[in-house]
């Protein structure tokens, strides 16, 4: 019964939002100065869309997620419609203050930490566009305890009220920068319009584990991502990444590869098209996730969630020491 009236509730609710955020994102692509996808784009997967259509519905408990779902697509059109705030003739560069107040404000807000890059085209996913290639790249930490119950519906729900919050977040940030005299474009963590752990990666941030998520020295991959994209020209881009010898502790570790319920973590890593490197096949992850109360067990198990990054970085030293 409870599943049937979740599934009336995704279809009555859920479609005809996601179906005007979709219509919005995809009007980015005639705005002239739009930054298109490129032929080597990775596609979205939708997960949205395909939360509405999940097989089995949802248990009665389990609609207590559907307000941060609804939100977050609230959120995403939001950070779409708003841009018709930008200012006509927007400023393209910040001062080092004004930089550091962005920076406070992030922080203040719930950002996690806040890097800069310049976003890589082959990034945006395929037939999506944004506004401009100057990308603020946000992290937002996931609670601790919830992780350590995954998979479980407080896991879930969790999950989705990161989303929801980060996006809020993004939104903020994109209204700061507009009060500043600039131009802003927010991207909503919950599906989004690029492909954010390598956007991440590019920004310092962190390194994507072989999961395929971003594991950052704050927290680990209990971090949810989002960008805003602005025009501002002289951000301090990041020009090299600190965390790349995480790649190598994966290659020893390879423990999510075990764990994985769903055989989605391969052994070699795969490289794309578009030059990104991974071992994780979305094909066989996304379905556990969304069937399974957003699964998260390559985060729980993940050594960089149980202790902390400086500790796993002086064992590793002290391991290649030895070699
Ligand atoms: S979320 Fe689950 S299915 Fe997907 S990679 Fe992680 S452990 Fe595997
Ligand atoms: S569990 Fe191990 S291999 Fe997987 S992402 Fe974490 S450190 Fe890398």
């Amino acid at each position: 019964m409870a599943g049937l009236i979740s599934k009336f509730m995704m279809n009555k609710i859920g479609k005809s939002q996601l179906k005007k955020v979709v219509d919005l994102e995809d009007s980015i692509n005639d705005i002239p100065g739009a930054i298109h996808s490129t032929d080597k784009s990775p596609e979205r997967f939708d997960i949205v869309g395909n939360a509405m259509r999940r097989p089995d519905g949802y248990k009665m408990m389990e609609i207590k997620i559907l307000p941060s779902i609804i939100s977050s697509m609230k959120n995403t059109k939001l950070a779409i419609k708003s841009m018709s705030k930008n200012p006509e003739k927007p400023k393209s560069s910040i001062t080092t203050e004004l930089l550091n107040d962005l920076k406070n404000f992030a922080t203040e807000i719930g950002a996690n930490s806040i890097g800069f890059t310049d976003l890589p085209h082959k990034l945006i996913f395929q037939g999506k566009s944004v506004m401009y290639d100057k990308a603020i790249v946000l992290s937002y930490e996931m609670d601790k305890l919830k992780i350590a119950e995954a998979p479980s519906f407080a896991t879930e729900r969790m999950v989705m009220r990161a989303y929801d919050d980060l996006g809020k977040i993004g939104n903020r940030i994109a209204d700061f920068l507009r009060e500043h005299g600039f131009a802003a474009h927010a991207s909503h963590p919950l599906n989004g319009l690029v492909l954010y752990p390598p956007l991440a990666m590019a920004a310092g941030l962190g390194m994507p584990g072989y999961q395929g998520l971003l594991i950052s020295p704050e927290v680990g991959p209990r971090v949810r991502l989002a960008a805003v994209f602005t025009n501002i020209e002289n951000l301090p881009v990041a020009e090299s990444n600190p965390h790349e010898w995480i790649r190598e502790y994966c290659d020893h570790c390879r423990k999510c590869i075990r764990e994985c319920p769903g055989d989605a973590i391969k052994e070699s890593a795969e490289l794309k098209d578009n030059g990104i490197q991974t071992h994780i096949d979305n094909t066989k992850c996304f379905p556990h996730f969304i069937n399974k109360n957003s699964c998260s067990i390559c985060i729980k198990v993940c050594p960089f969630s149980q202790v902390s990054y400086e500790s796993l970085h002086t064992i590793w030293e002290k391991k290649i020491a030895k070699k």
